[in-house]
């Protein structure tokens, strides 16, 4: 085990990414245009990145397995992007939203990048105002903010319940500006097989065309990953359905580290899921918890009777309610950090209030917020005494406003109308925090080798707060990574192009090669979605929510016979030089086969509670999670030996110069 270097600045913190700057080795512009860098993923943070790098002048190549950059698992995100801009006046600073988000993280992220990302994130809002983003505005006209878990300002901002579309937009005409100049040359529908070393450094990816099926090389100076998180590990999620772990688990193989992969979120307000032949889970957006009221039954009859049908929620009295957030924590309410507010969840449910016919489901109600909203409204159109169905159609219309399009979605899949009945949520993987170990620089183990946006192991710890993926990608790849980036290339100016004729290039294309025409040819028995969803349940039931030292072990090897049986039994139908979307998938489930383990031998060897990393074995008397900040105030960070299990655990330690290490409460 070696101790890694984060390669943090020396200085006081407010100071080191100001001096970084001023220090850090530049290239000047001729230099530029002979320097090539691919860019994996163009998502947020790819997406970002690939614009700014070809706007300062490198040469970028940008891959994508979609068909367009636009359609990227960002366009998803619903709720908002967090910027300690303070235009509320409620007191937000950049030490505030760095201060919020280490003790969100549960103390298990790396201080000097998350002050870093708070004092870049007014400027990411500014860059995407200029682009055009269309952010909701309050009635001056100016840039209107709403809550998320985890803080106690205002400091999101969100167009409708679709931020991360309209941001991608932005980030999409940026990319587009450079395409049309030639800067960036796009390969959509193309996929990054594995990562080329040269001398130990990146120099170059295998990419499958998904159209075609043909191999290709592809060379450059320097390689960024931006392909996003693995929460689809776990078969259901919220993530799109083809995000992967492919990318970073390739480059885990060839000597990044992988940093924290027990550390996932779960997020806690999802549509429950409603079978076993479901693909797919669905997110409301943590915004509805600005207006929404968590509450099951106080009773367990009631809880029974609706749970058989024979009780309407809207029928229960208010004391006959448990708003359990409220109740366990007054200070944070509903706006707990998400975190907390699924094992809350959990607890209920487990304890028999859930409130759909398994069990497992919270409700999530705005009869209060149609209220207030509404009297507002009636005093400022100057109603005198308007009748409550007056009020609540004119505080529904407020809420359509913020959220329509989320009651929208909730109606189409659940066929019932939130607006009349309160919803139904329940927790659902959703994030991941762990990723691609990466220095201050965002420079992976690998020399060259980058890694931005939720593939890496971010700026988050243990639990990330609402809003801040977006804000953290965006800050990577529009500000962070166009300096970084340069203080390496810096020593490239006269390498010249990268030939793809090499014997690295052709050992890396023939192993692709072979494992490709291992599927086709393959006569297996089981679909590829069959060990997908057998992983997935191993996940979710002993590497969930919740976790102890059986499960763990247990499930590891669970994990080992299905990856056995797999390439035993596997079976890819149709051909290799065709658009073949079971090939594809078959490559992706390989790799989380291989990951799973990994993230369960990670939560073994985590002998605490932090964030969403649960061990049942570490609580405290009130239920919450008990970290050890004495044996585990680390980044573990696996270097990968041939197998999961006997990957190499290597430890970033913490350190906590600016922000106490203190139990995190939100009571
Ligand atoms: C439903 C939902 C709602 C969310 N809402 C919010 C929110 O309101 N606020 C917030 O801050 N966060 C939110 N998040 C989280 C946030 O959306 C993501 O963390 C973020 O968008 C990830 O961006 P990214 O650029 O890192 O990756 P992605 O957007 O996932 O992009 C990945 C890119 O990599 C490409 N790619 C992947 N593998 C390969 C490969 N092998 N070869 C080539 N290309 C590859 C893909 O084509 C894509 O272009 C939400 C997440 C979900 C699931």
């Amino acid at each position: 085990m070696t101790t890694l270097n984060s390669r943090v600045p020396e200085g006081p913190i407010k100071d080191k990414w100001t001096t970084y700057k001023e220090n850090v080795n530049l290239v000047n512009p001729a230099n530029k245009r002979n320097i090539d860098i691919i860019v994996v993923g163009t998502g947020l943070a790819g997406g970002s990145a690939a614009a700014s790098l070809a706007e300062l002048g490198y040469n970028v190549k940008a891959f994508a397995y979609q068909d367009s950059p636009r359609r990227a698992h960002s366009i998803a995100a619903q709720g908002g992007i967090n910027a300690a801009k303070n235009y509320q006046n409620d007191g937000d600073s950049n030490y505030r939203l760095f201060y919020d988000t280490v003790k969100g993280g549960d103390y298990r992220s790396r201080e000097a990048n998350v002050f870093r990302l708070a004092e870049v994130s007014g400027a990411i809002i500014d860059q995407c105002v200029a682009q055009g983003v269309p952010f909701a505005r309050d009635y001056g006209g100016l840039l209107d903010n709403r809550s998320f878990g985890g803080v106690l300002v205002s400091r999101t901002f969100y167009a409708k319940g679709q931020t991360g579309q309209q941001l991608l937009l932005g980030c999409y005409a940026a990319m587009n500006r450079q395409i049309a100049r030639g800067k960036i040359e796009m390969f959509n529908r193309h996929e990054m097989l594995d990562v080329v070393k040269v001398d130990g450094k990146a120099r170059g990816i295998i990419a499958r065309d998904l159209v075609t099926g043909e191999i290709e090389r592809h060379s450059a100076h320097a390689v960024v990953i931006a392909t996003g998180g693995y929460g689809n590990v776990y078969f259901l999620s919220t993530n799109a359905m083809g995000s992967n772990a492919t990318a970073a688990w390739k480059v885990h193989k060839k000597g990044a580290y992988f940093a924290n992969p027990c550390m996932t979120q779960i997020h806690p307000t999802c549509i429950p899921r409603s079978g076993d032949y479901q693909s797919k889970l669905t997110l409301m957006s943590e915004s509805l918890r600005n207006d929404g009221r968590i509450w099951v039954p106080a009773k367990i009859e009631d809880a029974k009777a609706i749970q058989e049908g024979k009780l309407k929620p809207t029928a229960l009295a208010e004391e006959d309610r448990d708003y359990y957030l409220e109740r366990r924590y007054p200070a944070y309410g509903n706006l707990v950090p998400r975190d907390v507010a699924s094992r809350a969840a959990k607890e209920r449910c487990d304890a028999g209030y859930g409130v759909n016919a398994t069990g497992e489901a919270v409700y999530l109600d705005f009869a209060a917020a149609f209220e207030r909203y509404g009297s507002e409204q009636a005093k400022i159109k100057g109603l005198e005494n308007p009748s409550k169905e007056v009020i609540i159609e004119l505080g529904q219309a407020i809420i359509e406003g913020k959220y329509g399009n989320l009651f929208q979605m909730y109606e189409k899949i659940i066929a019932e109308n939130p607006y009349e009945t309160p919803m139904m949520i329940y927790p659902a993987t959703h994030y991941t925090m762990g990723g691609v170990w990466v220095d201050y620089n965002l420079m992976t183990t690998v020399p060259g080798l980058y890694c931005i946006g939720e593939a890496n192991f971010s700026d988050h710890g243990a639990n990330r707060l609402g809003a801040s993926a977006l804000m953290q990608g965006l800050a990577d790849g529009y500000f962070v990574l166009p300096y970084t980036i340069g203080d390496y290339l810096a020593d490239d100016i006269r390498t010249g192009a990268i030939s793809t004729d090499s014997k690295e290039f052709d050992t890396a294309e023939k192993e692709i090669k072979e494992k490709l025409e291992f599927f086709i040819n393959n006569e297996g028995t089981h679909s590829v979605d069959y060990y997908h969803k057998k992983l997935g349940l191993v996940m979710w039931n002993k590497v969930g929510m919740a976790r102890n030292e059986k499960h763990l072990k247990e499930a590891i090897k669970e994990i080992q016979d299905i990856r056995e049986d797999f390439w035993k039994n596997v079976k890819v139908p149709g051909d290799l030089n065709e658009l073949n979307p079971e090939l594809e998938k078959a490559g992706r489930v390989a790799d989380f086969l291989e990951l799973g383990e990994l993230f369960a031998k990670d939560a073994l060897e985590r002998n605490e509670s932090c964030g969403g990393h649960f061990r049942e074995e570490y609580v405290t008397e009130d239920g919450e999670a008990l970290r050890d900040d004495k044996n585990f105030a680390y980044v573990s960070a696996w270097e990968y030996t041939g197998k999961p299990s006997e990957a190499i655990l290597h430890k970033e330690q913490l350190e906590f110069k600016d922000i106490e290490l203190k139990t995190r409460s939100y009571k």
